[in-house]
């Protein structure tokens, strides 16, 4: 599950102090279809010179997709009587995941799809978490399951989550849905929810993004490669900056639209920049920050105040995809309601 691998990942054991760690885990709401919406926030002027960037407000973008999924959820409430459902599964007693599956919550209720929990002690076994499993894959309120990560170290976390029905999958880590995404004339069940609010926001913001050249920078199996594989599926050609790539800025100068995924804090500068391409800028990295009463500051993979110059269109950190991942969570779990339901 997208919320809680991130807390694996090896950038994580190098942030600079305990808190700056547990706020960063904390913003992520957990990590969605290839359809979108065709509603629109802002035309942008992609792919020009402006001297002053447009900012792609991911936070309004968020707000406008919760309000559809509300109506959405209700008419289908009031259609066929049915309420979508999320059930999460919390091992332990860690105060971040704690936070992390409030938030979920919360944002569940606030759409009107039904929240499902169940905590369970640090020292249950594999088999009890697997118990849970199988009950909400068995339950037919329950439309998407996420097992809040990391799990206690005696388990193993591979057969935990190959143990969620793909059908019920609504992170979208799936191999099956991966591999679905990477191929020609098949779907996936659901895509990865921060990857596809990257898409979301290029769509919502009227981006064109065939034909164009993308660059995305970062190849995790959360948000680099899948972001890849839906640019490519609507038709950009797209390359891959990892951390082996030799010459990065001069890949990423020939980029009509970056998206960055990598964690490491304004690693994008404006000579990494072609004039007005449209950057989305997925990393939020806390940095210390001696101006600020908390000690720090959250900044991107993407140097904002250069970006800002020589881009069309950028999106801000905080306020750009970090909404969207929650936001299209809850668009997964209406979706596989809807689905399961044959509800158009
Ligand atoms: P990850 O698993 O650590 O992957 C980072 C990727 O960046 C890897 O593919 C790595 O290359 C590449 N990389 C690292 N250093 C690099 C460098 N110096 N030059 C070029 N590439 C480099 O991270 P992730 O989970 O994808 O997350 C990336 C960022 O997005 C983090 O800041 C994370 O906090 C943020 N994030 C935000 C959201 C949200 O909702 N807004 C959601 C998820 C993640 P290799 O493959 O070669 O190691």
């Amino acid at each position: 599950m997208a919320s809680s691998v991130f807390f694996t990942h090896s950038h994580y054991s190098s942030s600079p102090s305990s808190s700056l760690f547990r706020l960063h885990r904390q913003l992520f709401l957990g990590p969605t279809s290839l359809r979108f919406s065709s509603s629109h926030v802002a035309p942008v002027a992609a792919m020009t010179t402006d001297s002053s960037a447009k900012v792609i407000d991911g936070k309004a973008v968020a707000k406008q997709i919760r309000d559809e999924i509300t109506a959405e959820v209700s008419r289908m409430r009031e259609s066929i009587g049915v309420i979508p459902g999320l059930a999460v599964i919390l091992v332990g007693d860690r105060k971040d995941s704690a936070t992390y599956v409030r938030n979920k919550k919360k944002a569940c209720e606030s759409v009107g799809i039904n929240s499902l929990e169940a905590n369970l002690p640090e020292d249950s076994t594999e088999e009890e978490v697997l118990n849970y499993i199988s009950g909400y894959n068995d339950d037919p309120s329950v439309h998407g399951i996420l097992v809040q990560l990391p799990l206690p170290s005696h388990m193993n976390e591979q057969n935990i989550l190959n143990a969620v029905r793909i059908e019920k999958d609504v992170d979208g880590f799936h191999p099956l849905n991966i591999g679905r995404l990477a191929m020609r004339g098949r779907d996936p069940l659901f895509v990865p929810c921060t990857p596809k609010g990257c898409i979301e926001l290029l769509h919502r913001y009227d981006v064109s993004i065939k034909g164009k050249r993308a660059v995305v920078i970062g190849r995790s199996n959360i948000v680099g490669m899948p972001a890849a594989l839906l640019l490519q599926r609507e038709d950009a050609t797209v390359s891959v900056v990892h951390s082996r790539t030799s010459n990065p800025e001069e890949v990423t100068r020939q980029a009509d639209i970056i998206i960055a995924a990598v964690g490491q804090p304004n690693m994008v500068r404006e000579n990494w920049i072609k004039p007005g391409a449209v950057i989305i800028d997925v990393g939020i990295n806390p940095v210390e920050d001696p101006n600020s009463t908390r000690g720090y500051k959250l900044v991107g993979d993407v140097c904002y105040e250069e970006a800002i110059k020589v881009a069309s269109a950028v999106t801000p950190v905080p306020g750009g995809v970090g909404p969207m991942t929650i936001a299209m969570l809850l668009q997964n779990t209406l979706i596989s309601a809807k689905r399961v339901h044959n509800f158009e």
